[in-house]
């Protein structure tokens, strides 16, 4: 007997002990992976002319042994060698089942919390797969023969306990799942009921109708009895094997004639995913290239999408026969996020894997799936700007990152889709919403980048923007600036970067002019060039600051603080570098201190300089170089 690993071990437990109302989920999932197994079989008869299995052959078959207390569930599908028995059905590693485990844990957590969506709803919602049929079964017996292999193998299990595998006796190619069904506890019927054929007809009906093969189980039928007279029928009971689906995929139904609910239930199982669509798109297309799409936005980011392992593309079917799982040509790199099915009787069967004699249809199809995921997400984000802000939370950082690809070829199909936290609302705006309020004498789109909106907001370069009652735009995401870097421009509205001088703003009313600070204080700002010489590349008296003493800048053109970052995470080895320019604020009291004491305590306006530079660069985001020291410098003013 070999055991189960510890993880399949809980996820049993918790099916055979579960009080649960959705038992009757098993059926659907077993007719699941029969119809996958088929798919699998035609899938390889496209290029493999020794498969003698055409789509009119296949066929899922349901029997029922009421003496025995058997449901078998038959296939003619691909089948499993020995090894794939032991990694499919010896441990849950498969893509589904092992997120459902990832969710169990947290399930009872939620439930414990809210006191609902456990790990019972979950199963419900979701599905487990094989396993889910010892939720009625107390043993399992699974016999299979692989496509192309001689061996046939029967895998055995009564539950927990473990499972055997053994070489058998099996025909044809494909496979049976015998559920031996549970004796009745205290309800009557609890289990029973799964033998009867009217209750697992109504159950292919109600889970498993869009499957695109026929399941058919053996009904029994009331017919006159041949002989009987007109007048005086008598009747007798007799089998007929009947097909219990309509076969139609959800995809080639009516849109208003799918629920909502049926969509998600589609979405989910498909899919994998336990969260439903945040969006659903069914489309329709007749004339160059016919076909059938049925799209999903995801309700949440994937685990792994900005990962390697995740990988983009709808399935592809093509006259109900699914010819690609991840068909990456029909989706533009930046809605690479959308899930979902595309059927067209256009793409001929034996076109294998080789797509590309048929570049030319799969690019027509990309070309109507963008536009018509765009238009979606506009009207998204005109009539549902909550629910736009939920998706832009998910997906918002792709369509950035996309929005400066090519050089900046994606710009005007992508801008208006971008959000960014705007300083004045405290909330996210488009860019438009930003230029129409942009302020009479205002000329620029300002942004300012930085680790948090927090630490944005108070940057104390941004005040003279913020005096004038102008928005900024936080870019707390990497790609921000590199976006603005390519766009250059919004509606003939130049970027900005807040963080430097604006000579615009600081632009004194006629009148009012200052005398020059540079040539004021020209002895200070000296002594501070000197003395923090290789530390700053500059030192100048700031027009802007209002009430901080100081801040950095990177200068108008060039690499900016943000930037610096970036390369540094990216390419290290590099070293890029900003320009760090001192930015003083000559009315401050604290900068009159220092003025004063360079001539009277010399030593003391040598920290104060010290205090100054570091004080700008914990302002700007950097770590300083050595902590210690310059908050030793600190106390050593007053000790
Ligand atoms: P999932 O279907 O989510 O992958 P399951 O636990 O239902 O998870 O099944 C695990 C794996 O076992 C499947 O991915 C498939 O490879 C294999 N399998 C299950 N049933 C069959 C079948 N009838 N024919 C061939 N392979 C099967």
């Amino acid at each position: 007997m070999k055991q189960f690993k510890a993880e399949s071990k809980r996820l049993l437990d918790l099916m055979i002990n579960s009080i649960y109302t959705h038992r009757e989920i098993f059926l659907r999932e077993i007719i699941s992976n029969a119809s996958d197994a088929i798919d699998k079989l035609l899938f390889i008869s496209l290029t493999d002319e020794n498969v003698k299995m055409k789509k009119k052959d296949a066929c899922i078959k349901i029997s029922v042994d009421k003496d025995a207390r058997t449901v078998t569930v038959s296939d003619n599908g691909i089948g499993m060698n020995e090894k794939e028995l032991e990694e499919n059905l010896g441990v849950i590693a498969s893509s589904g089942t092992g997120k459902f485990r990832d969710e169990v844990s947290d399930g009872n957590d939620r439930k414990k919390k809210t006191g609902k969506n456990g790990p019972e709803e979950l199963i419900g919602q979701f599905g487990v797969g094989f396993y889910s049929a010892f939720m009625v079964a107390d043993k399992i017996t699974v016999l299979t023969k692989k496509y192309g292999e001689e061996k046939a193998y029967r895998w055995e299990s009564e539950g927990i306990e473990g499972y055997t595998v053994n070489e058998c006796e099996k025909e044809s190619v494909g496979t049976d799942v015998i559920m031996h069904i549970r004796e009745d506890g205290d309800e009557p019927g609890e289990y029973s009921q799964y033998l009867d054929n009217y209750t697992l007809k109504n159950l292919v009906k109600k889970y498993s109708d869009y499957i695109r093969f026929p399941v058919k189980m053996e009904m029994p039928h009331s017919r006159k009895k041949e002989g009987s007279s007109d007048e005086n029928p008598e009747y007798e009971t007799v089998s007929e094997l009947e097909t219990l689906n309509s076969m139609v995929p959800i995809w080639q139904r009516r849109k208003s004639d799918v629920k909502e609910e049926e969509y998600s239930d589609f979405y989910t199982r498909t899919f994998h995913d336990m969260e439903k669509p945040q969006k659903t798109i069914a489309l329709s297309v007749e004339g160059n290239v016919t076909y059938k799409a049925l799209l999903f936005i995801p309700g949440k980011m994937p685990a792994n999408y900005f990962t390697e392992d995740f990988e983009p593309g709808l399935q592809l079917y093509s006259a109900g026969v699914m010819i690609m799982d991840k068909c990456k040509d029909l989706l533009p790199e930046c809605f690479n996020f959308v899930r979902g099915v595309v059927d067209s009787p256009d793409l001929s069967l034996n076109i294998s894997r080789e797509l590309l004699q048929h570049d030319r249809q799969l690019k027509l199809i990309r070309d109507k799936l963008e536009k018509k995921i765009k238009t979606e997400l506009e009207n998204m984000l005109k009539n549902e700007r909550e629910e736009y802000e939920k998706f832009w939370k998910n997906f918002g950082r792709q369509i950035k990152a996309c929005s400066i690809n090519n050089y900046g070829m994606e710009k005007e199909k992508l801008q208006d889709l971008l959000l960014f936290y705007s300083s004045k609302e405290k909330k996210l705006i488009t860019l438009s919403e930003y230029v129409d309020a942009m302020k009479e004498n205002q000329k620029y789109i300002y942004y300012a980048a930085g680790e948090t909106v927090e630490s944005i907001d108070s940057m104390p370069q941004t005040e003279i923007i913020k005096e004038n009652d102008m928005d900024i735009l936080c870019f707390t995401d990497k790609v921000d600036e590199f976006v603005a870097d390519m766009f250059r421009n919004y509606r003939e509205k130049d970027f900005r970067s807040a963080l430097n001088d604006d000579p615009e703003l600081t632009k004194e009313k006629e009148g009012e002019e200052k005398p020059d600070a540079e040539v004021v204080y020209s002895d200070s700002i000296k002594y501070l060039k000197e003395t923090l010489a290789g530390k700053v590349d500059e030192v100048k008296a700031s027009k802007r600051l209002k009430t901080h003493p100081v801040c950095l800048s990177s200068g108008e053109d060039g690499l900016t603080f943000e930037m610096e970052r970036y390369f540094k995470a990216v390419q290290p080895e590099m070293g890029m570098k900003a320009k760090r320019i001192l930015e003083i604020n000559t009315e401050h009291p604290a900068f009159k201190a220092f003025d004063a004491a360079r001539i009277a305590e010399p030593e003391k306006a040598a920290k104060y300089a010290e205090i100054f530079y570091s004080q700008a660069l914990l302002i700007a985001g950097f770590p300083l170089d050595n902590p210690t020291e310059y908050t030793d410098l600190i106390t050593s003013l007053w000790v």
